[in-house]
């Protein structure tokens, strides 16, 4: 029920209350008026009947009452007047006329206790008020009564029974309560009026504020309270108008941040409130996601750890991920959380020609969740059962197209992924430019493990990884061959071909190096023009026969400098750890001493370390 109608109701029944009380009471008043009246009434006329009765007797005219009380008839109001004699009386003076007797039962009861009675009676629809007065013997009065009765003081003569209409006043009071009655409708009725006039807007406004504060429970605060007065509601409308303004520019701008943030404004339909709520929530736990993978070591890590919160938070289990790498070629990273996995969603083509990659290739996103077939590289039914959607992100690094991230669902839970994918690109977002960084990283960090002119590793890279090798090496109880080569009379294409030539000739023997031993076996530009080559798993013999290849290589190669050809030697110091010495670094000393030899006896050869030279060395020890 509305206000209005409740005030309006409150007010109808506070009149209708007014009006029954107000009339009772008159109807009560004016009861108690017409009897107290009409009781002084009766008993005036009674003291005028027995005056009257006392001087007819005293003056002998007492036959003629009747006349007397006929004629008090002509009084107006008086309906009937008539004197009863008492037991008494009639005992003395005779039973007097046929109208004197005791006509009922309240007579009667007069005679006998001499106690005046007074009661309201109804002939045919005609009030009337009746009383019975009894006359009492007293010798005080003037004339003594027992002069004439022969009665005892205190003793009842008789009565007088006078009837007086009460027509005229109960229509004097039915008139008045009419008045009344008239009188306090108008005023309740120009009071509800105006109460209403008073209520309506108070109402109304209210009702108005409860709309707009359902509306704002949506997320909508363009509506407005209309102002409907300038007193206290008036500026209630007014607070709440500012209040929804301060509110509604508030949230546009917070929705315009988000939307800046996340790439994504909240859609018409939304609850806008908590659209922009859940895309903060969102964005805070990206900005956490992103403050962690910060602290991850590798790039691997972070794949692993965005590939769990794909599976945990968002309830994907299928999904790819793939780098590019510096020729262009994509390598996949992982899928549906595994790594070292083959292409599994995508034609494996894209491998070797990355341009295949429609997301690679045009740099922004496809959506193959509302576009079916967008990307023929897609293979919607790798894995068979129910054909599968996907969308694919590209990562932007350094300017272009760093690594690509697939998301696959079945064609059935297409919709969920599709409202799922503003809050994943905020984490891909907050994602890409660390993976960026620990890229450059991991970049920089292998450039200075490396040889920038010939592409081998360098010293450090040995100092770094001599620690694993060696436990390697302990842990599969095997030897560890160390091959130590050094180019002969090297200054000598310096100083004839210039130092372009020399350098091209250092390149050319860094690949004749590769290609004269295994995958597994380390070649390490190890000074100038030395170079040093690990070998694991390899005794002496096998060890002295890849340094006589690579001598024999390096003797018979033609390396092409501008202006011709030459040909260089290389002399090789082998040594074995663990079998020479306990530490590496001793070992790959005793390599040195076992080159040096070779250098003195004469250069292209290649010596197998021997305790002697050590001893040579070190003075005959
Ligand atoms: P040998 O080893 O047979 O005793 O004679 P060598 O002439 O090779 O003597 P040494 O090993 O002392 O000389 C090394 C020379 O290699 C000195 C230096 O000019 C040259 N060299 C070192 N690094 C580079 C380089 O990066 N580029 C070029 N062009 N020359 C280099
Ligand atoms: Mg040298
Ligand atoms: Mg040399």
């Amino acid at each position: 029920m509305t206000l209005n109608r409740k005030v309006t109701l409150l007010f109808v029944a506070l009149a209708t209350s007014i009006l029954v009380a107000l009339v009772i009471i008159s109807l009560y008043a004016f009861r108690s008026f017409a009897l107290t009246s009409s009781t002084a009434h009766v008993k005036t006329a009674a003291e005028i009947v027995r005056v009257h009765l006392t001087e007819s007797m005293i003056n002998g005219t007492i036959g003629k009452r009747e006349q007397f009380l006929e004629r008090l008839m002509e009084v107006q109001g008086l309906s009937m007047a008539r004197v009863i004699r008492s037991p008494l009386v009639s005992k003395q003076f005779g039973e007097g006329l046929q109208r004197e007797m005791v006509a009922d039962r309240i007579e009667a009861q007069v005679l006998r206790d001499g106690q005046p009675r007074f009661s309201i009676i109804d002939e045919i629809g005609e009030p009337v008020f009746r009383g019975t007065i009894p006359y009492i013997a007293s010798s005080r009065g003037t004339p003594n009564c027992l002069q004439c009765h022969q009665v005892n003081e205190g003793d009842v003569l008789g009565a007088v029974t006078i009837e007086l209409l009460l027509s005229g006043l109960r229509k004097h009071a039915m008139t008045s309560v009419v008045s009344i009655i008239i009188t306090v409708a108008v005023f309740s009725l120009l009071a509800i009026v105006g109460a209403r006039r008073l209520m309506l807007p108070v109402g109304d406004t209210a009702t108005e504020i409860g709309e707009v504060v359902q509306r704002a429970l949506k997320g909508q605060f363009k509506a407005r309270v209309t102002q409907r007065t300038t007193d206290d509601i008036g500026l209630i409308a007014a607070h709440v108008n500012r209040l929804l303004g301060y509110l509604e520019q508030g949230l546009a701008s917070i929705v315009e941040r988000v939307a800046q943030l996340t790439g994504r404004m909240p859609s018409g339909i939304d609850n806008q409130l908590e659209a922009t709520i859940d895309m903060v929530n969102s964005l805070a736990d990206a900005a956490t996601f992103k403050i962690t993978i910060e602290e991850d070591e590798t790039k691997a890590e972070i794949y692993d750890r965005f590939g769990r919160l794909l599976t945990e938070r968002f309830g994907l289990l299928e999904y790819s991920f793939y780098e590019t790498l510096d020729n262009g070629h994509l390598q996949v990273i992982a899928v549906d959380g595994e790594n070292g996995h083959g292409c599994l969603w995508c034609d494996p083509q894209i491998l070797v020609r990355g341009e295949r990659c429609r997301a690679r290739r045009a740099g922004h996103m496809v959506d193959g969740l509302t576009q079916e077939h967008i990307c023929t590289a897609f293979v919607p039914d790798a894995k068979g059962g129910e054909v599968r959607r996907h969308y694919c992100v590209p990562i932007i690094q350094s300017g272009v197209v760093g690594a690509v991230v697939q998301l696959v669902t079945p064609a059935t839970t297409a919709a969920c992924l599709a409202l799922q994918v503003p809050y994943i690109l905020m984490f891909i977002r907050e994602m890409a430019p660390v993976l960026e960084a620990k890229r450059l990283t991991e970049t920089l960090r292998e450039s200075s493990l490396q040889d920038a002119m010939t592409g081998l590793h360098n010293r450090r890279f040995l100092e770094e990884y001599v620690e694993t090798l060696v436990a390697t090496a302990k842990r599969h109880q095997t030897g560890l061959a160390i091959l130590l080569l050094d180019l002969d009379y090297f200054k000598m294409v310096n100083d004839t071909h210039g130092h372009d030539a020399g350098d091209a000739v250092l390149k050319s023997i860094a690949e004749l190096l590769k290609q004269n031993v295994r995958a597994s076996d380390l070649v390490i530009r190890f000074g100038g023009e030395e170079f040093l080559i690990l070998l694991p798993d390899t005794d002496g013999a096998a060890a002295l026969k890849v340094a006589e290849k690579i001598r024999s290589a390096v003797e018979q190669y033609k390396f092409r400098i501008a202006g011709g050809e030459l040909k260089k030697t290389i002399s090789v110091g082998v040594a074995l750890f663990p079998e020479d010495s306990e530490t590496f670094w001793q070992t790959l000393k005793y390599a040195d001493v076992a080159l040096y030899r070779a250098k003195d006896e004469g250069r292209n050869r290649v010596l197998r370390f021997a305790p002697a030279m050590w001893q040579d060395e070190n003075g005959g020890y």
